[in-house]
């Protein structure tokens, strides 16, 4: 007899259905741009204190009803203002001084990533919303904090009269969604995947691993329910 005939004569059919993997709920976005930039940096005991410049600039698309990364962008920046990365800087990111000087400057970055992210979007035939597309699918960024977008790139942009798009103006803090969905004390990205039972996946402070983590952690997210909603417009 097999597994669903007997659980039909048990009576236990809903029982075993709802121990299957969750059906995911409709999102308000079909795609998610997962961001995660890493920036130079001092110790709290160093007596230098610089603005941070963005070093490097990875990008992850989830595509949030298959449970997928499906492209990914990545690109090394170069600082102008503090061109040395301290070894702190290089301890906690991983990133070598080679790597930057072989980025590119933010401005040259800004203009890589508008190119990916409109082949992108042809591809995928999706689009901001409100943004006078005509595309049938919608997107939205995720940063883990208001930090990248909020303070990061638009601090870094207005000190070098760099124009942000408007597309950074928006986004989703998956770190305010999360407090709000498990209201319990976490400690970072790592210490929030495992209170869903999952664990980080390469090294922390690598900007692409951390970007590919905090959509592994909104995968998990979308599965116990919760709705992506923009948290910043
Ligand atoms: P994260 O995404 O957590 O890797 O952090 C992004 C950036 O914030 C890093 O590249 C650093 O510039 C800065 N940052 C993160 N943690 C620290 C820390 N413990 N001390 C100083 N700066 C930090
Ligand atoms: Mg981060
Ligand atoms: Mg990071």
């Amino acid at each position: 007899m097999s597994t669903r005939e007997l659980a039909r004569k048990l009576d236990a059919l809903e029982i075993i259905y709802s121990d299957s993997k969750p059906k995911r709920i409709t999102q308000p976005f079909d795609y998610l741009l997962v961001l995660d930039f890493e920036a130079t940096c001092w110790s709290s005991t160093d007596s230098k204190k610089h603005p941070a410049e963005i070093i490097e600039f990875p990008v992850v698309l989830y595509d949030v009803k298959n449970d997928k990364i499906i492209a990914e962008f990545q690109q090394y920046v170069m600082p102008v203002e503090n061109p040395k990365l301290s070894d702190f800087c290089t301890e906690l990111t991983g990133i070598q001084q080679k790597q930057v000087d072989n980025g590119v400057p933010l401005q040259t970055c800004l203009n890589q990533f508008s190119r990916w992210i409109s082949e992108k979007m042809r591809l995928y035939d999706m689009g901001f919303p409100n943004d006078d597309n005509q595309r049938s699918k919608t997107c939205a960024f995720v940063t883990w904090s208001d930090w990248d977008l909020g303070t990061c790139l638009r601090k870094e942009c207005n000190r070098k009269n760099i124009r942000i798009e408007k597309m950074f103006r928006k986004w989703i803090d998956i770190r305010a969604l999360f407090k709000r969905f498990i209201r319990r004390p976490f400690v970072g990205l790592s210490g929030a995947l495992a209170e869903l039972g999952l664990t980080f996946e390469g090294t922390e402070h690598c900007g692409l691993h951390d970007a590919r983590n905090t959509a592994r952690l909104v995968g998990k997210m979308v599965d116990k329910g919760v709705v992506l909603q923009l948290t910043r417009r």
